[in-house]
């Protein structure tokens, strides 16, 4: 093989190579797990080792300096071998138990990063693990709310679920910047979604410059985009539009964010897990809360509000939805208080051969 033994930037590394040497060892050969205490994890191998995974929360979106500093942590206590998880989570491996506290002091003392995020089915312990998100205004081009700060602002009100297993049940907070949704909004315990809700603008001069009209007229799913020939441009038809972005995406020319009129949406009740009963969509429970920067008041405020409400009544191991299947949506709506209003009834119907109607849905690629 010609590139044998030379390191290149295609493709990600074979992971094997990155585990560490305990874990490496004992591959598929674990006898049981226990969570010893939140943010705690004791892996035991058939083999007799034992390695202890130390977690802790951050806000993802974390300078090359704070990289560095957990990269001395982990040299220092971890062998050199850190991970992060796909929910901004970043674990530590310690073989030797009287250094966990040592670890979790200087990471607090360094970087200010909770232990936490654990659960532990087995015990009936459950804290809340941190909250997967998108890319927000930081990096992509179509987002109608934050990612990062809004997560950052939300954790920072739930940071005692985060470091306690003070929860009846798993759940699963997730947030989408925009209805493409690159989390995983559609199946978590409570998610937010970002909506534009206004129709892209058109640029003509960015358009004439910078777009091919073919395709990004061919890119919308409802026919809202029409060639304007005469005048090298691109016309949109508002009434067929349902702001899913595509046009954007394939023009710079047409800009969708909206600051004033995009916001988030609040949906419960989805899971992935197969567990107990069948994986659930979420469902939408609060249909617009406005973009309110840099600590998103509102939106903080409802999803605390459905957590702590769902943690107080529902029965141990109960998910969220399963709290809701058992008392009802009428009672979740009255001990959340979240107003019911007609946007929360799902009217999308879908026939084999066309769409009856325009705006029933966001997606937007099939
Ligand atoms: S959810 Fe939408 S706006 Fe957010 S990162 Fe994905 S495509 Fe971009
Ligand atoms: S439906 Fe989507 S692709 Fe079509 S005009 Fe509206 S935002 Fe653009």
């Amino acid at each position: 093989m010609v590139f044998e033994g030379i390191k290149t930037d295609f493709g990600p590394p074979y992971f094997r190579d990155l585990l560490h040497p305990v874990i490496a060892k004992n591959y598929r050969k674990w006898k049981y797990h226990e969570v010893v205490r939140p943010g705690v994890i004791k892996r035991v191998a058939e083999s007799g080792d034992v390695i202890y995974v130390v977690k802790f929360g951050t806000p993802r979106l974390i300078s090359i300096y704070t990289v560095r500093e957990l990269c001395d942590i982990a040299d220092k206590y971890s062998d050199g071998y850190l991970r992060w998880t796909s929910r901004n989570n970043v674990e530590f491996f310690v073989t030797d138990e009287s250094k966990i506290d040592d670890l979790i002091n200087e990471v607090q003392e360094k970087v200010g990063f909770p232990c936490g995020g654990t659960w532990d089915a087995s015990k009936g312990e459950y804290g809340l693990s941190n909250i997967v998100h998108t890319q927000g205004w930081v990096h992509c081009h179509t987002p109608a709310i934050d990612a990062s700060g809004i997560v950052k602002s939300i954790m920072d009100e739930l940071y005692d679920y985060f470091t306690n297993h003070k929860l009846p049940a798993l759940c699963r907070i997730s947030l989408a910047c925009c209805a493409n949704m690159c989390g995983a909004v559609h199946a978590s315990d409570i998610s937010i979604v970002g909506i534009h809700r206004t129709p892209p603008l058109v640029d003509d001069d960015a358009v004439r410059r910078t777009c091919e009209i073919p395709s990004t007229v061919a890119a919308c799913p409802t026919g809202a985009l029409k060639p304007d020939m005469k005048n090298k441009t691109i016309k949109v038809d508002v009434e067929k539009c349902m702001y899913c972005g595509n046009c954007y995406t394939m023009c710079p020319g047409m800009p969708l964010f909206d600051p004033e009129n995009d916001g988030a949406a609040i949906l419960v009740g989805g899971k992935v897990s197969d567990a107990r009963r069948v994986p659930e969509l979420s469902k939408v429970v609060v249909p617009w809360v406005p973009n309110e920067p840099p600590r998103w008041p509102t939106l903080v405020k409802y999803i605390k509000r459905i957590l702590e409400t769902w943690a107080a009544n529902a029965n141990k191991h109960e998910r969220l939805i399963e709290w809701v299947d058992r008392i009802g949506w009428e009672r979740f709506f009255e001990l959340t208080g979240l107003e019911f209003t007609q946007h929360l009834i799902d009217d999308y119907r879908i026939t084999p051969y066309f769409y009856s109607e325009f705006r029933a849905t966001t997606q937007f690629r099939w």
